[in-house]
């Protein structure tokens, strides 16, 4: 479920027409629907109600100080990677004793910042990790709350680049060495084993997985709650959405995207009979599915370019706006923003600017017949979307908007081409 719908022919984000949005900020634009977030977030609050939990959103997935900031209304958690995210996470007024700190690669000037600013967890992926966490906070005479990321060997059933928990992989600890690591660290003076955690991957579109690792953690889990008095089991994010709707196949209904493979419910639905009875604190850490559908990237078509058999329909948002067809291959819905009903379909190419082959957003998909100057939407933008994006080619990031109702934030200006020599110097 999401906020973007058709109405008469033409794109809406909420109450707003998308292409007013256009006119008034320009393209490419970022376009994000608050009600979306908020809806998404709750969903996740509901379906966890019956346990002791938290809702850690992902920071990485948007880092938008206007999306923390309306998570963290709610009372949101932050999953942050970086000092860098934990700097929003604050700047956006949330809460840092409610965020969890992950990655595999913290540096010693970062545990140092997030043990000041009392977070809730260091997530941690390694003995080596360990040993400087103990190290900082023994320095700083305090202990640091910390639990150990668990990689569980299970495939997670999606893309190579964003399966995270089997033996193949670089994250946590492997599951057969974890009880004895806990052992060690028990040992060590500037350690409090809170919790334990895994994160299985990313776009898992159905709970098996989940399932499988959440099963074979549970024994390792209560051993360690009784030997270690740990606290939470953070079982991570990974939750997929539907990037492939029927909106785009033409259908005016209203919203759509409603045939979603795993929500909230469902996952609970499995889950939380497995988890209640271990007394711990559950934590999950989704990103994508709070805010993939809840944005979309728009542009404006600057040239349609026919090379033999080929459509090319070029438009001003390229790879380094959103990377995820070039990185991951991955199928974003493109919609007409104005009215096109009726006319033939014609197999096209969507590409940016950039000069790259891998600068593109679809193949051969047959799209209205978009002509210069028309503009048109890249759905389910929201995750891993402007987050990923660079001034490659020396292009200044697009706007971000925020829409609510009937009104619209800009919440994060065009860059300028001030800004993409910003602390740069010769001579
Ligand atoms: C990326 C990440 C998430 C969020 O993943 P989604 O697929 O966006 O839900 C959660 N936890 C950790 C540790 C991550 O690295």
């Amino acid at each position: 479920m999401h906020y973007f719908r058709i109405i008469d022919e033409e794109l809406y984000a909420e109450d707003i027409r998308v292409s007013e949005l256009v006119e008034e900020f320009g393209s490419p634009l970022y376009i994000y629907s608050r009600r979306t977030v908020e809806e998404h977030w709750l969903k996740w609050e509901q379906a966890l109600a019956d346990l002791d939990h938290r809702v850690c959103f992902a920071v990485k997935a948007n880092s938008n100080l206007a999306v923390i900031n309306t998570l963290a209304g709610l009372g949101s958690g932050f999953d942050v990677v970086s000092a860098g995210e934990l700097f929003r996470v604050k700047k956006a007024g949330g809460d840092s004793s409610l965020c969890t700190f992950a990655g595999v690669g913290k540096t010693a000037e970062e545990i140092e910042q997030a043990i000041s600013d009392g977070i809730y967890s260091f997530n941690v992926e390694s003995v080596a990790e360990l040993e400087l966490i103990s190290s900082v906070a023994t320095g700083k005479g305090v202990r640091a709350p910390v639990s150990v990321r668990v990689n569980p060997n299970v495939d997670a059933e999606t893309h190579g680049k964003i399966t995270t928990g089997t033996y193949e992989n670089k994250f946590g600890i492997a599951f057969e060495e974890v009880a004895a690591l806990y052992e060690r660290a028990s040992r060590m003076p500037g350690i409090w084993l809170r919790g334990v955690q895994i994160h299985i991957g990313s776009q898992i579109t159905a709970v098996r997985p989940f399932e499988d690792a959440v099963r074979k953690m549970l024994p390792l889990v209560t051993e360690l709650k009784a030997r270690h008095g740990i606290e939470f089991f953070d079982i991570g994010g990974g939750v997929g959405i539907v990037y492939q709707s029927a909106m785009a196949s033409g259908t005016s209904e209203w919203w759509l995207g409603e045939d979603k493979p795993l929500t909230p419910a469902s996952y609970a639905g499995a889950l939380v009979p497995l988890l209640r009875g271990l007394g711990l604190k559950i934590i999950v850490e989704p990103g994508r599915f709070i805010v993939g559908n809840a944005g979309i990237l728009a542009a404006k078509v600057l040239y349609v370019k026919k090379t033999g058999k080929k459509r090319f329909v070029v438009v001003d948002a390229a790879m380094n706006d959103l990377i995820r067809p070039a990185f991951y291959d991955s199928y974003h819905e493109i919609m007409s923003v104005g009215k096109k009903a009726g006319q033939e379909l014609l197999p096209t190419d969507v590409v940016g600017p950039i000069c790259e082959s891998g600068d593109f957003f679809c193949k051969n998909r047959p799209l209205p017949p978009f002509e210069s100057g028309d503009c048109l939407a890249l759905m389910s933008a929201g995750a891993y979307g402007f987050t990923m994006s660079s001034n490659y080619n020396s292009r200044p990031r697009a706007a971000e908007v925020m829409v609510s109702g009937k009104t619209v934030k800009l919440v994060r200006r065009r860059e300028s081409f001030d800004d993409l020599i910003r602390g740069e110097s010769f001579d």
